[in-house]
């Protein structure tokens, strides 16, 4: 039984800088028939009800650009397509700027538990570089509505590794997200994806991104400045206070089952991963003509399965089965990956905790290249 599913909402007021999600201007008479087509694609792919649903995360995009009619709309159609476990973890992003108290009420009396705002930075002129629609005090705003609606697990998203900022300024922002409250902030390193705004000035020169040793230290500030209340990190860039991790999220990481639902959305069940076509007009005109919106199906073989679980499982606290590492059985891959862990380990950037295999803090610092050395190791 696939007990996640996750459903993209592909409008924003305006697009980001960094951004490459799919996601496109809110337009009216577009979303709407966004919102028709979502809903046939609930129905059609989850039959009677998919029952046992222990985790949804709509996100995006941004949901909360929706009209309140239209989320009413979206919760209607989710109660009738998923059948929830009792306890279910449901969360919905929300952007500062587009949440007001009538759908912070909608979203919790709707039954949406958890809510991640996309805050980002608590510096006006690192939000407008960002290209961000909000401005710090619609970030407290947003959070004061939030609770009043009833919302007690609240994720804040943050950002570092801006052009020209500064670490008291990261800093800064850190703690101002903790005056908050919230039960979980996700600190994501910026990066310069190709075809965005970011890319462009960056490869023309007109801005530069800062030097290594700094965003490392940025890594570190966030780790320290949350670790010191009492935040704990599950996941390289997840704090979570005890109790509060994100399931969706860890399933994710723990290769467990999934249904995406929505333009771009992946789905992964029965060794299957499949995609939905990323074409916002183009997912409406298949819906519109019945058709179920898959443009690509792939079936992983024993090795693909292998790199996933050193991929998604290093990312975490909690790390990849030592079992991994030892199967040399008739497979030659158990033992180049057991000789390249051996030597992380011996460097100081892996260990070995209650049968799992996992980053150190130092580790961690580096964990791109780790993960890549122990791939190199799977494909000897
Ligand atoms: S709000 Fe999020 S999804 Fe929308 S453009 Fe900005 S970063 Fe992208």
């Amino acid at each position: 039984m696939v007990g996640s599913v996750y459903v993209h909402i592909p409008f924003c007021l305006r697009k980001c800088i960094y951004c490459d999600f799919v996601s496109v201007p809110f337009d009216d008479a577009l979303s709407n028939r966004y919102m028709d087509a979502l809903a046939r694609e609930l129905s059609l792919s989850t039959g009677a009800k998919q029952a046992g649903v222990k985790t949804l995360f709509v996100g995006g995009g941004t949901p909360t650009a929706l009209s309140a009619g239209q989320l009413g709309g979206l919760l209607a159609a989710l109660g009738q397509a998923l059948d929830f476990h009792p306890g279910a973890e449901v969360t919905v992003e929300a952007n500062p700027a587009t949440l007001d108290e009538g759908k912070a009420g909608l979203l919790f009396q709707g039954g949406i538990n958890r809510i991640s705002i996309g805050a980002q930075s608590f510096d006006a002129d690192e939000l407008k570089l960002l290209g961000r629609a909000h401005r710090p005090g619609d970030i407290s705003d947003a959070v004061k509505l939030c609770r009043a609606a009833g919302f007690e697990n609240l994720n804040l998203d943050l950002i570092y590794g801006l052009p020209g900022q500064k670490r008291e300024g990261w800093r800064e922002s850190l703690k101002s997200a903790l005056r908050l409250g919230p039960t979980h902030i996700s600190a994501y390193e910026l990066t310069v994806e190709e075809g965005t705004g970011l890319w462009n000035l960056v490869k023309s020169g007109a801005i530069n991104m800062p030097p290594e040793d700094k965003v490392l230290a940025m890594f570190e500030d966030a780790e320290e400045v949350l670790g010191g209340a009492g935040f704990i990190r599950y996941e390289v860039s997840n704090y979570a206070l005890p109790g509060f991790e994100c399931r969706h999220n860890l399933n994710y990481w723990r290769r467990g089952e999934y249904l995406g639902m929505g333009a771009a959305a992946h789905s992964f069940s029965g060794g299957r991963r499949w995609r939905n076509t990323g074409g916002v007009a183009e997912y409406i005109d298949i819906l519109e003509a019945n058709g179920l919106p898959v443009a690509e199906t792939e079936t992983l073989t024993k090795g693909e399965e292998k790199r996933e679980i050193v991929l998604l499982g290093l990312r975490t606290r909690e790390g990849v089965p030592l079992s991994l590492a030892g199967d040399t059985g008739a497979d030659e891959t158990g033992i180049g990956l057991e000789r390249a862990a051996r030597e992380l380990i011996g460097e100081g950037l892996l260990e070995i905790r209650a049968d799992r295999l996992r980053a150190t803090r130092r580790g961690f610092q580096i964990l791109n290249s780790v993960i890549l050395r122990l791939l190199e190791g799977l494909s000897l």
